[in-house]
Protein backbone atom coordinates (compact mmCIF):
# COMPACT_ATOMS: atom_id res chain seq x y z
CA UNK A 1 0.00 0.00 0.00
CA UNK A 2 1.32 4.00 -0.98
CA UNK A 3 1.12 5.92 2.17
CA UNK A 4 0.46 8.74 -0.65
CA UNK A 5 -3.34 6.87 -1.77
CA UNK A 6 -4.29 5.85 2.09
CA UNK A 7 -6.14 7.64 4.61
CA UNK A 8 -4.26 8.15 7.62
CA UNK A 9 -4.97 11.61 9.68
CA UNK A 10 -2.28 11.99 11.82
CA UNK A 11 -2.64 14.57 14.40
CA UNK A 12 0.75 16.17 16.21
CA UNK A 13 -1.17 17.67 18.99
CA UNK A 14 -2.81 15.45 22.26
CA UNK A 15 -6.97 15.65 21.84
CA UNK A 16 -8.21 18.02 25.21
CA UNK A 17 -11.32 15.35 25.24
CA UNK A 18 -9.14 12.33 25.55
CA UNK A 19 -8.64 11.33 28.89
CA UNK A 20 -6.74 7.17 28.29
CA UNK A 21 -3.78 6.79 26.30
CA UNK A 22 -5.51 4.40 23.84
CA UNK A 23 -8.50 7.01 23.25
CA UNK A 24 -5.76 9.65 22.81
CA UNK A 25 -3.34 7.43 20.17
CA UNK A 26 -6.62 6.03 18.29
CA UNK A 27 -7.20 9.72 17.53
CA UNK A 28 -4.06 11.03 17.28
CA UNK A 29 -3.14 7.71 14.90
CA UNK A 30 -5.96 8.38 12.61
CA UNK A 31 -7.48 5.19 13.49
CA UNK A 32 -11.00 6.71 14.29
CA UNK A 33 -12.27 9.78 14.39
CA UNK A 34 -15.59 11.21 16.69
CA UNK A 35 -19.14 11.59 14.70
CA UNK A 36 -20.74 12.42 18.52
CA UNK A 37 -20.77 11.57 21.80
CA UNK A 38 -19.55 8.06 22.07
CA UNK A 39 -19.96 7.88 18.63
CA UNK A 40 -16.69 6.64 16.02
CA UNK A 41 -15.72 6.85 12.54
CA UNK A 42 -13.61 3.96 11.82
CA UNK A 43 -10.66 5.05 9.40
CA UNK A 44 -8.57 2.52 7.13
CA UNK A 45 -5.84 2.15 9.91
CA UNK A 46 -8.13 1.49 12.54
CA UNK A 47 -10.63 -0.89 10.71
CA UNK A 48 -7.36 -2.97 9.39
CA UNK A 49 -6.65 -3.43 13.28
CA UNK A 50 -10.40 -3.97 13.49
CA UNK A 51 -10.11 -7.09 10.95
CA UNK A 52 -7.53 -8.59 12.03
CA UNK A 53 -8.93 -9.14 15.67
CA UNK A 54 -12.00 -10.47 14.03
CA UNK A 55 -10.45 -13.18 11.69
CA UNK A 56 -8.77 -14.03 15.20
CA UNK A 57 -11.95 -14.64 16.67
CA UNK A 58 -13.77 -15.96 14.02
CA UNK A 59 -11.34 -19.07 13.78
CA UNK A 60 -11.52 -19.91 17.10
CA UNK A 61 -15.63 -19.54 17.35
CA UNK A 62 -15.38 -22.00 14.30
CA UNK A 63 -12.83 -24.30 16.06
CA UNK A 64 -15.31 -24.76 18.79
CA UNK A 65 -18.29 -25.60 16.33
CA UNK A 66 -19.58 -22.40 15.91
CA UNK A 67 -21.57 -21.37 12.65
CA UNK A 68 -21.64 -17.72 12.03
CA UNK A 69 -24.87 -16.02 11.50
CA UNK A 70 -26.41 -12.35 10.83
CA UNK A 71 -28.67 -10.82 13.43
CA UNK A 72 -31.21 -7.64 13.42
CA UNK A 73 -29.97 -4.86 15.44
CA UNK A 74 -33.48 -3.43 14.88
CA UNK A 75 -35.32 -5.55 17.80
CA UNK A 76 -38.71 -5.54 18.28
CA UNK A 77 -40.14 -4.57 21.61
CA UNK A 78 -42.59 -7.86 21.90
CA UNK A 79 -39.62 -10.05 22.41
CA UNK A 80 -38.11 -7.79 24.57
CA UNK A 81 -41.68 -8.07 26.85
CA UNK A 82 -41.52 -11.86 27.20
CA UNK A 83 -38.62 -11.52 28.93
CA UNK A 84 -39.00 -8.71 30.79
CA UNK A 85 -35.97 -6.93 29.82
CA UNK A 86 -37.92 -3.84 28.12
CA UNK A 87 -38.02 -2.67 31.56
CA UNK A 88 -35.49 -4.01 33.15
CA UNK A 89 -33.00 -2.52 30.84
CA UNK A 90 -33.88 0.90 31.21
CA UNK A 91 -32.50 3.72 30.14
CA UNK A 92 -29.48 2.33 28.60
CA UNK A 93 -31.64 0.89 26.10
CA UNK A 94 -32.18 2.51 22.57
CA UNK A 95 -35.63 3.18 22.16
CA UNK A 96 -37.63 3.91 18.72
CA UNK A 97 -40.71 3.99 17.39
CA UNK A 98 -41.44 3.12 13.10
CA UNK A 99 -43.83 5.01 10.90
CA UNK A 100 -47.00 2.87 12.83
CA UNK A 101 -45.85 4.03 16.41
CA UNK A 102 -44.54 0.32 16.87
CA UNK A 103 -41.89 0.42 19.47
CA UNK A 104 -38.20 -1.32 18.95
CA UNK A 105 -35.13 -1.22 19.96
CA UNK A 106 -31.19 -1.04 18.50
CA UNK A 107 -29.67 -4.32 19.54
CA UNK A 108 -27.03 -3.90 23.36
CA UNK A 109 -27.32 -7.68 22.95
CA UNK A 110 -29.16 -10.69 21.16
CA UNK A 111 -30.61 -13.32 23.66
CA UNK A 112 -34.14 -12.57 22.92
CA UNK A 113 -33.82 -12.23 18.68
CA UNK A 114 -31.29 -15.70 19.24
CA UNK A 115 -33.62 -17.88 21.61
CA UNK A 116 -36.69 -16.69 19.25
CA UNK A 117 -35.07 -17.94 16.05
CA UNK A 118 -34.02 -21.36 17.75
CA UNK A 119 -37.37 -22.47 19.38
CA UNK A 120 -38.87 -21.88 15.41
CA UNK A 121 -36.63 -23.81 14.18
CA UNK A 122 -34.94 -26.69 16.64
CA UNK A 123 -37.64 -29.24 17.82
CA UNK A 124 -35.40 -32.01 18.87
CA UNK A 125 -32.58 -33.48 20.66
CA UNK A 126 -31.18 -34.51 17.73
CA UNK A 127 -30.39 -31.18 16.70
CA UNK A 128 -28.49 -29.66 20.05
CA UNK A 129 -25.99 -28.92 21.24
CA UNK A 130 -25.73 -25.70 18.60
CA UNK A 131 -24.24 -22.88 18.33
CA UNK A 132 -24.54 -19.62 16.71
CA UNK A 133 -22.35 -16.59 16.84
CA UNK A 134 -22.44 -13.05 15.07
CA UNK A 135 -20.13 -9.99 14.44
CA UNK A 136 -22.30 -6.58 14.51
CA UNK A 137 -22.75 -3.26 15.99
CA UNK A 138 -24.31 -2.89 19.55
CA UNK A 139 -25.80 0.16 20.91
CA UNK A 140 -25.62 1.29 24.80
CA UNK A 141 -27.22 4.59 25.48
CA UNK A 142 -24.47 5.23 28.11
CA UNK A 143 -25.06 8.07 30.47
CA UNK A 144 -21.83 9.31 29.89
CA UNK A 145 -19.82 8.15 27.35
CA UNK A 146 -15.77 8.22 27.52
CA UNK A 147 -12.74 6.49 26.70
CA UNK A 148 -13.30 6.91 23.34
CA UNK A 149 -14.49 3.67 21.64
CA UNK A 150 -14.22 1.90 25.75
CA UNK A 151 -16.95 2.91 26.59
CA UNK A 152 -18.97 4.13 23.78
CA UNK A 153 -22.92 4.41 22.83
CA UNK A 154 -22.02 2.69 19.26
CA UNK A 155 -19.65 -0.75 19.61
CA UNK A 156 -18.66 -3.76 17.70
CA UNK A 157 -19.00 -7.07 18.89
CA UNK A 158 -19.07 -10.64 18.49
CA UNK A 159 -21.49 -12.31 20.74
CA UNK A 160 -22.29 -16.33 20.59
CA UNK A 161 -25.31 -18.34 22.06
CA UNK A 162 -24.61 -22.09 22.96
CA UNK A 163 -28.21 -24.07 23.11
CA UNK A 164 -28.21 -27.68 25.16
CA UNK A 165 -29.84 -30.31 26.01
CA UNK A 166 -29.01 -30.19 30.29
CA UNK A 167 -26.92 -28.71 32.34
CA UNK A 168 -23.99 -30.70 31.99
CA UNK A 169 -23.88 -30.04 28.11
CA UNK A 170 -23.60 -26.79 28.69
CA UNK A 171 -20.99 -26.86 31.51
CA UNK A 172 -19.21 -29.32 29.39
CA UNK A 173 -19.05 -26.60 26.58
CA UNK A 174 -18.96 -23.48 28.70
CA UNK A 175 -14.99 -24.48 29.13
CA UNK A 176 -14.91 -25.19 26.07
CA UNK A 177 -16.01 -21.68 24.97
CA UNK A 178 -13.38 -20.50 27.88
CA UNK A 179 -10.29 -22.26 26.73
CA UNK A 180 -11.26 -20.56 22.90
CA UNK A 181 -11.08 -17.05 24.60
CA UNK A 182 -7.89 -17.62 26.39
CA UNK A 183 -7.07 -18.82 23.08
CA UNK A 184 -8.24 -15.47 21.17
CA UNK A 185 -6.43 -13.14 23.84
CA UNK A 186 -3.15 -14.77 23.97
CA UNK A 187 -3.35 -14.78 19.89
CA UNK A 188 -3.78 -10.74 20.03
CA UNK A 189 -0.98 -10.67 22.30
CA UNK A 190 -3.17 -9.22 25.15
CA UNK A 191 -1.53 -9.27 28.71
CA UNK A 192 -5.40 -10.37 30.26
CA UNK A 193 -6.62 -12.49 33.12
CA UNK A 194 -10.17 -14.11 33.31
CA UNK A 195 -12.08 -13.20 36.54
CA UNK A 196 -15.54 -14.21 38.46
CA UNK A 197 -17.98 -12.07 37.67
CA UNK A 198 -21.48 -10.85 37.81
CA UNK A 199 -24.17 -11.10 35.41
CA UNK A 200 -25.42 -8.01 35.43
CA UNK A 201 -28.64 -7.23 33.16
CA UNK A 202 -27.69 -10.59 31.18
CA UNK A 203 -28.44 -12.79 34.35
CA UNK A 204 -27.86 -16.12 34.26
CA UNK A 205 -25.93 -18.79 36.94
CA UNK A 206 -22.38 -18.19 36.79
CA UNK A 207 -19.94 -15.35 34.25
CA UNK A 208 -16.36 -14.60 34.15
CA UNK A 209 -15.08 -11.73 32.33
CA UNK A 210 -11.75 -11.50 30.68
CA UNK A 211 -9.61 -8.46 31.38
CA UNK A 212 -7.42 -7.32 29.78
CA UNK A 213 -4.96 -5.89 32.41
CA UNK A 214 -4.17 -1.71 32.19
CA UNK A 215 -4.14 0.57 34.88
CA UNK A 216 -6.52 3.15 33.07
CA UNK A 217 -9.25 0.09 33.17
CA UNK A 218 -12.16 1.06 34.43
CA UNK A 219 -12.87 -2.34 36.46
CA UNK A 220 -11.10 -3.37 39.53
CA UNK A 221 -9.78 -6.87 40.24
CA UNK A 222 -8.49 -8.82 43.17
CA UNK A 223 -6.64 -11.67 42.70
CA UNK A 224 -4.82 -14.01 44.60
CA UNK A 225 -1.53 -16.49 44.21
CA UNK A 226 -3.94 -19.56 44.96
CA UNK A 227 -5.60 -18.63 41.55
CA UNK A 228 -8.61 -16.89 42.83
CA UNK A 229 -9.24 -13.88 40.77
CA UNK A 230 -12.63 -12.09 40.73
CA UNK A 231 -13.92 -8.55 39.95
CA UNK A 232 -14.66 -6.40 42.77
CA UNK A 233 -18.12 -6.32 42.36
CA UNK A 234 -18.28 -9.88 42.56
CA UNK A 235 -15.51 -10.93 44.79
CA UNK A 236 -16.96 -12.00 48.33
CA UNK A 237 -15.59 -10.61 51.19
CA UNK A 238 -14.39 -12.92 54.22
CA UNK A 239 -16.23 -11.48 57.79
CA UNK A 240 -13.59 -9.96 60.03
CA UNK A 241 -12.85 -11.47 63.28
CA UNK A 242 -14.73 -8.98 65.61
CA UNK A 243 -12.07 -7.33 68.05
CA UNK A 244 -12.20 -7.37 71.74
CA UNK A 245 -13.80 -4.08 72.36
CA UNK A 246 -11.99 -1.59 75.05
CA UNK A 247 -13.45 0.64 77.36
CA UNK A 248 -14.91 3.17 75.26
CA UNK A 249 -16.85 5.88 76.77
CA UNK A 250 -20.53 7.10 75.98
CA UNK A 251 -21.61 8.61 72.82
CA UNK A 252 -20.98 12.49 73.11
CA UNK A 253 -22.04 15.05 70.54
CA UNK A 254 -19.34 16.90 67.81
CA UNK A 255 -19.84 20.14 65.80
CA UNK A 256 -19.16 19.53 62.12
CA UNK A 257 -20.73 22.39 60.28
CA UNK A 258 -21.02 21.84 56.71
CA UNK A 259 -19.42 18.22 56.86
CA UNK A 260 -21.22 15.87 54.95
CA UNK A 261 -18.25 13.67 53.79
CA UNK A 262 -15.84 11.31 55.60
CA UNK A 263 -12.97 13.49 54.36
CA UNK A 264 -14.44 16.43 56.06
CA UNK A 265 -16.05 14.96 59.41
CA UNK A 266 -12.22 12.97 59.80
CA UNK A 267 -10.46 16.56 60.19
CA UNK A 268 -12.52 17.79 62.62
CA UNK A 269 -12.86 14.88 64.88
CA UNK A 270 -9.10 13.07 63.90
CA UNK A 271 -10.18 9.33 63.69
CA UNK A 272 -9.16 6.84 60.77
CA UNK A 273 -11.79 6.13 58.29
CA UNK A 274 -11.48 2.60 59.28
CA UNK A 275 -13.51 4.35 62.60
CA UNK A 276 -16.40 6.09 60.86
CA UNK A 277 -19.65 4.50 59.98
CA UNK A 278 -21.42 5.81 56.71
CA UNK A 279 -24.88 5.47 56.42
CA UNK A 280 -26.66 5.10 52.82
CA UNK A 281 -29.89 5.72 51.85
CA UNK A 282 -30.91 3.14 48.77
CA UNK A 283 -34.64 2.50 46.99
CA UNK A 284 -35.31 -0.95 46.39
CA UNK A 285 -38.21 -1.47 43.88
CA UNK A 286 -39.73 1.64 45.25
CA UNK A 287 -38.68 0.90 49.31
CA UNK A 288 -36.45 2.89 50.93
CA UNK A 289 -33.41 0.42 52.43
CA UNK A 290 -30.66 1.90 54.61
CA UNK A 291 -27.33 0.81 54.70
CA UNK A 292 -24.59 1.31 56.97
CA UNK A 293 -20.69 0.74 55.71
CA UNK A 294 -17.28 1.42 57.40
CA UNK A 295 -15.83 4.77 56.14
CA UNK A 296 -13.06 2.94 54.43
CA UNK A 297 -15.47 0.92 52.37
CA UNK A 298 -17.28 1.13 49.46
CA UNK A 299 -20.48 -0.44 48.76
CA UNK A 300 -21.63 -2.72 46.58
CA UNK A 301 -24.66 -2.35 44.78
CA UNK A 302 -25.28 -5.88 43.09
CA UNK A 303 -24.59 -7.51 46.71
CA UNK A 304 -27.12 -5.15 48.04
CA UNK A 305 -29.83 -6.05 45.25
CA UNK A 306 -28.55 -9.37 45.59
CA UNK A 307 -29.47 -9.48 49.34
CA UNK A 308 -32.55 -7.83 49.17
CA UNK A 309 -33.27 -9.89 46.02
CA UNK A 310 -34.61 -6.38 44.43
CA UNK A 311 -35.65 -5.69 40.63
CA UNK A 312 -34.64 -2.49 40.67
CA UNK A 313 -31.89 -0.29 42.88
CA UNK A 314 -30.99 3.36 43.06
CA UNK A 315 -29.38 5.60 45.35
CA UNK A 316 -32.44 7.81 47.32
CA UNK A 317 -33.31 11.46 46.35
CA UNK A 318 -32.81 14.15 49.03
CA UNK A 319 -36.28 13.81 50.15
CA UNK A 320 -36.37 9.74 50.38
CA UNK A 321 -33.04 10.39 52.56
CA UNK A 322 -34.74 13.16 55.10
CA UNK A 323 -37.87 11.09 55.01
CA UNK A 324 -36.37 7.57 55.62
CA UNK A 325 -33.79 9.05 58.60
CA UNK A 326 -35.48 12.27 59.67
CA UNK A 327 -31.85 13.84 59.03
CA UNK A 328 -30.47 16.46 56.54
CA UNK A 329 -28.24 14.36 53.65
CA UNK A 330 -24.66 13.47 55.21
CA UNK A 331 -25.86 13.98 59.07
CA UNK A 332 -27.62 10.47 59.29
CA UNK A 333 -26.68 7.60 61.57
CA UNK A 334 -27.23 4.88 63.35
CA UNK A 335 -27.24 6.19 66.86
CA UNK A 336 -30.92 6.61 68.06
CA UNK A 337 -31.96 5.95 64.45
CA UNK A 338 -36.05 4.24 64.11
CA UNK A 339 -34.72 3.39 60.36
CA UNK A 340 -34.42 -0.70 60.17
CA UNK A 341 -30.68 -0.61 59.31
CA UNK A 342 -28.68 -3.82 57.25
CA UNK A 343 -25.02 -3.37 57.88
CA UNK A 344 -21.82 -4.65 56.15
CA UNK A 345 -19.74 -7.47 58.47
CA UNK A 346 -17.01 -4.83 58.67
CA UNK A 347 -19.07 -2.58 60.32
CA UNK A 348 -18.49 -5.08 63.49
CA UNK A 349 -15.08 -4.60 63.60
CA UNK A 350 -15.28 -0.58 64.63
CA UNK A 351 -14.13 -0.01 68.13
CA UNK A 352 -14.61 3.73 68.92
CA UNK A 353 -16.33 5.04 66.35
CA UNK A 354 -18.09 8.31 64.38
CA UNK A 355 -21.35 8.50 62.83
CA UNK A 356 -23.75 10.85 61.78
CA UNK A 357 -25.78 13.03 64.58
CA UNK A 358 -28.96 12.73 62.99
CA UNK A 359 -29.15 16.46 63.16
CA UNK A 360 -27.59 19.12 61.02
CA UNK A 361 -24.25 20.32 61.56
CA UNK A 362 -23.96 17.01 63.86
CA UNK A 363 -21.58 14.02 64.36
CA UNK A 364 -21.62 11.53 67.26
CA UNK A 365 -18.11 10.14 68.39
CA UNK A 366 -17.52 7.01 70.61
CA UNK A 367 -20.02 5.03 69.20
CA UNK A 368 -19.73 1.42 69.47
CA UNK A 369 -21.92 -1.50 67.25
CA UNK A 370 -24.01 -3.32 69.36
CA UNK A 371 -23.58 -1.15 72.51
CA UNK A 372 -24.95 1.92 70.48
CA UNK A 373 -27.08 0.98 68.13
CA UNK A 374 -28.34 -2.66 66.61
CA UNK A 375 -28.78 -2.98 62.55
CA UNK A 376 -31.29 -5.92 61.50
CA UNK A 377 -28.53 -7.49 59.75
CA UNK A 378 -24.80 -8.07 59.38
CA UNK A 379 -24.15 -9.08 55.46
CA UNK A 380 -21.53 -8.72 53.08
CA UNK A 381 -22.22 -5.63 51.06
CA UNK A 382 -19.18 -4.00 50.35
CA UNK A 383 -16.11 -4.09 47.28
CA UNK A 384 -13.38 -6.52 48.13
CA UNK A 385 -9.82 -3.89 48.49
CA UNK A 386 -6.37 -4.33 48.37
CA UNK A 387 -5.03 -6.57 50.92
CA UNK A 388 -8.44 -8.00 51.63
CA UNK A 389 -8.40 -11.86 52.81
CA UNK A 390 -9.11 -14.14 49.86
CA UNK A 391 -12.33 -15.98 50.56
CA UNK A 392 -10.53 -19.80 49.39
CA UNK A 393 -7.47 -19.37 51.30
CA UNK A 394 -7.47 -16.70 53.48
CA UNK A 395 -4.14 -14.72 52.13
CA UNK A 396 -4.04 -11.13 51.10
CA UNK A 397 -5.17 -10.23 48.35
CA UNK A 398 -3.67 -7.72 45.39
CA UNK A 399 -5.52 -5.23 43.41
CA UNK A 400 -5.35 -4.48 40.11
CA UNK A 401 -7.34 -2.61 37.18
CA UNK A 402 -8.45 -4.09 34.25
CA UNK A 403 -10.20 -3.22 30.76
CA UNK A 404 -13.34 -5.77 29.90
CA UNK A 405 -12.74 -7.72 26.82
CA UNK A 406 -15.11 -10.35 26.51
CA UNK A 407 -17.56 -12.05 29.29
CA UNK A 408 -18.78 -15.47 29.29
CA UNK A 409 -21.98 -16.91 31.26
CA UNK A 410 -24.08 -19.67 31.72
CA UNK A 411 -27.44 -18.66 31.26
CA UNK A 412 -29.14 -22.11 32.53
CA UNK A 413 -32.87 -21.82 31.47
CA UNK A 414 -33.34 -18.09 32.30
CA UNK A 415 -33.94 -17.52 28.29
CA UNK A 416 -35.61 -20.47 27.43
CA UNK A 417 -38.00 -20.91 29.85
CA UNK A 418 -39.26 -17.24 29.81
CA UNK A 419 -39.47 -17.48 26.25
CA UNK A 420 -40.79 -21.31 26.09
CA UNK A 421 -37.64 -22.40 23.83
CA UNK A 422 -38.17 -26.24 24.14
CA UNK A 423 -37.36 -29.55 22.71
CA UNK A 424 -38.06 -33.09 22.27
CA UNK A 425 -35.99 -35.54 24.17
CA UNK A 426 -35.34 -38.95 22.52
CA UNK A 427 -38.68 -40.44 24.72
CA UNK A 428 -40.63 -37.57 23.64
CA UNK A 429 -40.90 -35.36 26.62
CA UNK A 430 -40.35 -32.06 25.89
CA UNK A 431 -37.62 -29.87 28.06
CA UNK A 432 -36.20 -26.43 28.03
CA UNK A 433 -33.07 -25.56 26.21
CA UNK A 434 -29.79 -24.84 28.05
CA UNK A 435 -27.80 -22.11 27.42
CA UNK A 436 -24.93 -20.29 27.44
CA UNK A 437 -23.66 -16.68 25.64
CA UNK A 438 -20.45 -15.52 25.32
CA UNK A 439 -19.19 -11.85 24.15
CA UNK A 440 -16.31 -10.42 22.92
CA UNK A 441 -15.93 -6.40 22.45
CA UNK A 442 -13.81 -6.39 19.18
CA UNK A 443 -13.50 -2.39 19.09
CA UNK A 444 -12.67 -2.78 22.90
CA UNK A 445 -9.61 -5.17 22.27
CA UNK A 446 -7.94 -2.61 19.98
CA UNK A 447 -8.18 0.14 22.53
CA UNK A 448 -7.25 -2.45 25.97
CA UNK A 449 -4.33 -3.17 23.15
CA UNK A 450 -2.87 0.21 22.78
CA UNK A 451 -3.21 0.58 26.40
CA UNK A 452 -0.82 -2.00 27.31
CA UNK A 453 1.08 -1.72 23.97
CA UNK A 454 2.50 1.90 23.10
CA UNK A 455 5.06 4.47 24.38
CA UNK A 456 5.71 8.39 24.31
CA UNK A 457 5.91 8.03 20.24
CA UNK A 458 3.15 6.05 19.80
CA UNK A 459 1.34 2.93 19.16
CA UNK A 460 3.68 -0.49 19.26
CA UNK A 461 1.59 -3.10 17.73
CA UNK A 462 1.69 -6.87 18.14
CA UNK A 463 2.32 -8.65 15.27
CA UNK A 464 -1.08 -10.41 15.34
CA UNK A 465 -3.39 -7.09 15.16
CA UNK A 466 -0.59 -4.97 13.16
CA UNK A 467 -2.43 -3.04 10.27
CA UNK A 468 0.67 -3.71 8.35
CA UNK A 469 4.09 -5.81 9.24
CA UNK A 470 6.38 -3.68 7.44
CA UNK A 471 6.50 -0.15 6.67
CA UNK A 472 9.33 1.22 4.01
CA UNK A 473 10.55 5.01 5.08
CA UNK A 474 12.67 6.81 1.97
CA UNK A 475 13.96 9.91 3.89
CA UNK A 476 14.18 11.75 0.70
CA UNK A 477 11.94 11.19 -2.66
CA UNK A 478 13.90 13.53 -5.26
CA UNK A 479 17.05 11.29 -4.48
CA UNK A 480 17.17 9.18 -7.16
CA UNK A 481 19.19 6.31 -5.99
CA UNK A 482 17.30 6.08 -2.41
CA UNK A 483 13.74 6.30 -4.20
CA UNK A 484 14.77 3.37 -6.80
CA UNK A 485 15.78 1.60 -3.60
CA UNK A 486 12.87 1.78 -1.78
CA UNK A 487 10.60 1.01 -4.86
CA UNK A 488 12.79 -2.14 -5.39
CA UNK A 489 12.08 -3.24 -1.86
CA UNK A 490 8.46 -2.13 -1.90
CA UNK A 491 7.96 -4.51 -4.67
CA UNK A 492 10.20 -7.40 -3.41
CA UNK A 493 8.33 -7.50 0.17
CA UNK A 494 5.04 -7.23 -1.81
CA UNK A 495 6.46 -10.56 -3.98
CA UNK A 496 7.24 -11.98 -0.70
CA UNK A 497 3.74 -11.88 0.74
CA UNK A 498 4.46 -9.43 3.67
CA UNK A 499 1.49 -6.75 4.20
CA UNK A 500 3.74 -3.55 3.74
CA UNK A 501 3.11 -0.18 3.78
CA UNK A 502 5.32 2.43 1.50
CA UNK A 503 6.09 5.53 2.57
CA UNK A 504 6.38 7.47 -0.96
CA UNK A 505 5.22 11.25 0.30
CA UNK A 506 7.24 14.07 -0.36
CA UNK A 507 7.44 14.97 3.37
CA UNK A 508 10.30 15.55 5.75
CA UNK A 509 12.12 12.96 7.17
CA UNK A 510 11.07 13.87 10.45
CA UNK A 511 7.42 13.76 9.83
CA UNK A 512 7.86 10.62 7.93
CA UNK A 513 9.61 8.93 10.97
CA UNK A 514 7.07 10.43 13.79
CA UNK A 515 4.56 9.07 11.85
CA UNK A 516 5.65 5.78 11.18
CA UNK A 517 6.22 5.70 15.12
CA UNK A 518 2.63 7.17 15.89
CA UNK A 519 1.09 4.58 13.67
CA UNK A 520 3.08 1.64 15.06
CA UNK A 521 4.06 -0.42 12.11
CA UNK A 522 5.80 -3.65 13.94
CA UNK A 523 8.84 -3.89 11.68
CA UNK A 524 10.16 -0.54 9.84
CA UNK A 525 12.97 0.00 6.92
CA UNK A 526 14.90 3.89 6.49
CA UNK A 527 16.30 4.28 3.40
CA UNK A 528 18.94 7.20 4.03
CA UNK A 529 21.47 8.97 1.44
CA UNK A 530 24.36 8.40 3.73
CA UNK A 531 24.00 5.07 4.67
CA UNK A 532 22.94 3.74 0.77
CA UNK A 533 26.36 5.30 -0.22
CA UNK A 534 27.48 1.97 1.44
CA UNK A 535 25.16 0.08 0.02
CA UNK A 536 23.42 -0.12 3.43
CA UNK A 537 19.34 0.07 4.88
CA UNK A 538 18.30 1.05 8.81
CA UNK A 539 16.35 -2.18 9.84
CA UNK A 540 14.33 -1.47 13.24
CA UNK A 541 11.71 -2.99 15.08
CA UNK A 542 9.55 -0.87 16.64
CA UNK A 543 9.92 -2.67 19.92
CA UNK A 544 13.45 -1.78 20.14
CA UNK A 545 15.72 1.34 20.99
CA UNK A 546 18.02 1.07 18.29
CA UNK A 547 18.20 -0.10 14.61
CA UNK A 548 20.70 -1.84 12.79
CA UNK A 549 22.32 -1.35 8.89
CA UNK A 550 21.61 -3.95 7.20
CA UNK A 551 23.17 -4.44 3.51
CA UNK A 552 19.88 -2.90 1.19
CA UNK A 553 20.30 -6.65 -0.62
CA UNK A 554 20.15 -8.43 2.31
CA UNK A 555 17.05 -6.54 4.49
CA UNK A 556 14.05 -8.42 3.37
CA UNK A 557 15.86 -12.19 4.12
CA UNK A 558 16.79 -10.41 7.88
CA UNK A 559 13.27 -9.45 8.10
CA UNK A 560 12.00 -13.43 7.56
CA UNK A 561 14.03 -14.38 9.74
CA UNK A 562 13.05 -11.62 12.74
ZN1 LIG B 1 -6.31 -17.55 47.75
Amino acid sequence: MLFSRTFIPTVREVPSDAETISHQLMLRAGLIRKLAAGIYEWLPLGLRVLKKVEAIVREEMNGIGGNEVWLPQLQPRELWEETGRWQVYGKELMRLKDRKDADFCLAPTAEEVITDLVRREVRSYRSLPLMLYQFGVKYRDEIRPRFGVMRAREFYMKDAYSFHADEADCERYYQEAFNAYKKIFERCGLHFRPVEAESGAIGGSFSHEFMGLADTGEEGIVSCSCGYAANVERAECSVCPEPAKPETPQVSEVSTPGATSVEAVAKIVKRPKDQFIKLLVFVADEKPVVVLIRGDHELNEAKLQHYLKAKWLSKASEAVYAEATGAPVGFAGPVGSKAVMIADHAVKTITDGVAGGNRANVHVKHVVPGRDFQPAAYVDLRKAIEGDACPRCGKAMTYSRGIEVGHTFKLGTKYSSSMNATYLDPQGGSKPMVMGCYGIGVSRVVAACIEQCHDDNGIIWPQALAPWQLIIVPLNMTHPEIKKTGEQLYEQAKSAGMDVLYDDRNERPGVKLKDADLIGIPLRIVIGERKLAEGKVEFKRRSDKTGEDVPSTEVLQRINKA
